[in-house]
């Protein structure tokens, strides 16, 4: 306190100004000094001392003396006095009262895990190293929040991994959620750089040179209810729900059928998956969700026409424009049939050119289906994968691939379950259920 008055009285002499920004930070020191004095009287209280308590291995350990502990509580470092016990039988040391505070095996306490739970889901660890000195006054070195936050990360990732080997047993419990009018589910990829023993004997996209990116696979599911006055879809406000993991299709199709599942697939009206032309979501979708309505996103679809015409028609504006036009008006309209017939008749210039023109032919024919725009509009559907995009962007490429950036399989996937929780809503029940670190 006196120090505190010192320098705000030595600022208002020199300058006859109060410096607020000065004396509110200089306030907010002294109040956590006052505090962690508080804190640590109020943890050193005397608990009662029992002079034995069960060990993990089962025997009894027995009270033994009592050790000092350092934590770095909200309001700054704490010290405090409790009961150490040691086992006879497997020389394990334990102090109860850790467990009670939900500090074992750790020196910051749950309120300071938390903060850098959430600043080290969102920006770099360096980053949050520097917001929680500025925002909550507490100096903590980066490594710890990566620390902190992969760990809490990777537990979260592990509870997922128990709910998805129930949903391959088929022991998911029923879900009490409402019946939904629609469910979305849309899937992608995008590439996350990785170090390079991530990616050892990996073919990389240049040939000959080794991968240095792992694909993420980010689900998204969704619901609507209604639609515009134009007719067009309306999805429900904070309805979507992500997960995400470098996995193989294969595991990624079983997270995806456990999460669609919290989210009540079973009862929605209508269910409906959009993805870009990628085999493997098709596969998935046929795998795991049998009576879905499947729909190629649009903007891809599109996207197929122009990169077609760029190389077949090159500087050759005049040409290009025309054919482009009515390709993508028959894509529009749905009328797939039309759209591959012009592609297999027209005259391809080299061979090259003649192998595109075929590949792309059988990429549209083989979705034909899944392009029947008119149909899905009419039943005021989404026809478009945005939602998975701009996830793409903000849940996976904001925070894993900033410049420098080079990830752990293992630290990339701690990371995005732990922002995927925050994102889903679904991180204050995961810290109000878990069990105090064992
Ligand atoms: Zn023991």
């Amino acid at each position: 306190m006196s120090r505190l008055l010192e320098v705000i009285f030595t600022g208002w002499r020199k300058t006859g100004k109060l410096d607020l920004e000065a004396v509110e930070t200089a306030t907010r020191t002294a109040a956590h000094h006052i505090g962690a004095t508080v804190l640590g009287e109020l943890l050193s209280l005397s608990e009662p001392v029992p002079r034995n308590v069960v060990c993990r291995c089962g025997h009894q350990a027995q009270h033994h003396d009592t050790r000092p502990k350092q934590l770095l509580t909200v309001v700054g470092e704490v010290r405090f006095q409790r009961a150490y016990y040691l086992c006879p039988h497997c020389r394990q040391g334990q102090s109860p009262r850790d467990r009670e505070l939900d500090v074992v095996g750790t020196a910051c306490s749950p309120g300071v895990r938390r903060m850098m739970a959430v600043v080290g889901s969102e920006t770099s660890f360096e980053q949050g190293r520097e917001q929680l000195r500025l925002l909550a006054g507490l100096e903590v070195r980066a490594k710890a929040v990566e620390r902190h936050a992969e760990a809490l990360g990777a537990d979260i990732a592990a509870r997922e991994q128990i709910e998805i080997r129930r949903a391959k047993q088929l022991q998911l419990p029923e879900v009490c959620v409402p019946a939904v009018e629609v469910l979305y589910l849309e899937m992608d990829g995008t590439g996350v750089p990785v170090v390079a023993a991530e990616t050892e004997r990996r073919r990389g996209k240049i040939e000959g040179q080794p991968a240095r990116t792992r694909e993420v696979k980010l689900g998204c599911v969704f619901t609507q209810t209604t639609t515009d006055e134009q007719g067009r879809p309306v999805r429900d406000e904070h309805s979507t729900t992500y997960t995400a993991a470098i996995e193989t299709a294969e595991e990624f199709g079983l997270r995806l059928y456990t999460e669609s599942w919290r989210r009540g697939w079973s009862r929605a009206k209508k269910k409906v998956i959009i993805g870009d032309g990628a085999v493997w979501i098709w596969n998935l979708a046929d795998q795991h969700f049998p009576g879905a309505i499947q729909i190629v996103d649009l903007y891809h679809a599109r996207q197929h026409l122009w990169e077609l015409s760029a190389k077949l028609f090159g500087p050759d504006e005049r040409g290009r424009k025309p054919w482009t036009a009515q390709l993508l008006k028959k894509l529009d309209q749905g009328r797939i049939e039309a759209l591959v017939k012009t592609l297999r008749e027209f005259p391809p210039p080299t061979e090259e050119l003649a192998r595109i023109l075929t590949n792309d032919a059988e990429y549209f024919a083989r979705n034909a289906e899944r392009m029947r725009y008119p149909k899905f509009r009419a039943q005021g559907l989404f026809v478009g994968s945005g939602v998975v995009e701009a996830g793409c962007k903000t849940v996976i490429g904001a925070r894993l691939k900033r410049s420098g950036m080079f990830w752990t399989v293992r630290g990339a996937n701690a990371i995005t379950a732990l922002h995927c929780s925050r994102l889903s809503g679904r991180f204050e029940d995961y810290w109000d259920d878990r069990a105090p670190a064992a």
